[in-house]
C-alpha cells in the first residue's frame, strides 16, 4: 500500500484558522475561551482537546511580514511514540498514518516524552492529529471524500493530500521556485526526517525559526524501553508467573500427600 502524507505550503497560507476549525468540529472538540495575550497564535499552544494549531510569527524580517506554520503531529516514518507506548494504543497504519486507540490508553504520558516534538498531549487519554484516520480509510459520510479535513477546508490552497512520494516531488519542485523568487533559505521539512514525516512543509525560511528542529533524532531512551526493558520485563513477568505456577503444583503434590 501506498503511503500517504499531506503537505502543507507555507507560502500559500493566509492564517485564516479554516483548518484549525474544521479539525475541532470534525474530531469534535471543545473550544477553549482565550484572551489576548500579544500573540496571534491562539490558543497558544496544542492542549489535551486541540490537535493542531496555525503559529503565527511576525519576527522574521524587519519589515513585519507574517509566516505561518501548521502544527500537530507529523506522522513520522519511524514513529517513537509507536514504540514507547507500553499499552498498544498508538499504531502506525499500512499507509503510514500514525493512529490510535482511545480505549486502550492508560494515560501513562511515555509517547508525549519520547515525541522528538512531544506532540501527544494527555488528558484523560492520548490526543493528537490522526490524520482523519476514520475519513481516509473510509470516507466522509457528509462530504463524500476520503481526504483529512483540514485539507478539504483550506482556502487559501496551502494544503494537499496524497501519495507520499508525489508530494516529495511537488514539494521539492516548490521549493526551487520559492529560491528564484529570493527566499534562499526555502526548504522542504521532513523529507528525510525521523524516517520521512508523514506531513511535510515548504518553508520559506530556516526551519529552526518556526521552532523545528532541523535535524530531529529518534530518543535513545525510547530504544532502550522497546528493544531491551521492555522484553526484559516481559520474560520477568512471564518467569514470576512461570514461579507461581510451579509452587502451586508443588503445593498441590504436597496436599495430595497428606491425604
Ligand atoms: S510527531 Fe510525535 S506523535 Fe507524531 S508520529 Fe512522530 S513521534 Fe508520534
Ligand atoms: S486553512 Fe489553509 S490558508 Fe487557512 S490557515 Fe489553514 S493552511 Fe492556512
Amino acid at each position: 500500500m501506498d503511503r500517504v502524507a499531506y503537505m502543507f505550503d507555507s507560502s500559500k497560507c493566509m492564517g485564516c484558522r479554516g483548518c484549525q476549525s474544521v479539525c475541532k468540529q470534525w474530531n469534535d472538540q471543545k473550544t477553549d475561551p482565550t484572551t489576548f495575550n500579544g500573540f496571534y497564535t491562539n490558543p497558544p499552544t496544542l492542549n489535551p482537546h486541540t490537535r493542531m494549531i496555525i503559529n503565527f510569527y511576525d519576527d522574521f524580517t524587519e519589515k513585519q511580514n507574517f509566516n505561518f506554520l501548521k502544527y500537530q503531529c507529523f506522522h513520522c516514518g519511524d514513529p517513537a511514540c509507536v514504540k514507547a507506548c507500553p499499552s498498544g494504543a498508538l499504531f502506525q497504519a499500512e499507509n503510514g498514518i500514525v493512529a490510535f486507540d482511545v480505549n486502550k490508553c492508560i494515560a501513562c504520558g511515555y509517547c508525549h516524552s519520547a515525541c522528538p516534538f512531544g506532540i501527544p498531549q494527555i488528558g484523560q487519554v492520548i490526543n493528537k492529529c490522526d490524520m482523519c484516520y476514520s475519513r481516509v480509510m473510509e470516507g466522509s459520510k457528509s462530504d463524500e471524500t476520503a481526504t483529512p479535513a483540514c485539507v478539504k477546508a483550506c482556502l487559501g490552497g496551502a494544503l494537499y493530500f496524497g501519495k507520499r512520494d508525489d508530494l516529495v516531488k511537488q514539494g521539492k519542485e516548490k521549493v526551487e521556485i520559492l529560491k528564484k523568487e529570493g527566499f534562499t533559505e526555502a526548504n522542504l521539512y521532513g523529507e528525510n526526517i525521523l524516517g520521512g514525516l508523514g506531513v511535510l512543509s515548504i518553508l520559506k525560511y530556516e526551519p529552526e525559526k518556526y521552532g523545528l528542529p532541523k535535524d530531529p533524532v529518534f530518543p535513545v531512551n525510547t530504544l532502550i524501553w522497546k528493544n531491551i526493558m521492555h522484553p526484559l520485563g516481559l520474560v520477568m513477568l512471564g518467569g514470576a508467573a512461570g514461579l507461581v505456577f510451579l509452587h502451586r503444583i508443588l503445593q498441590t503434590g504436597n496436599k495430595g500427600g497428606d491425604q
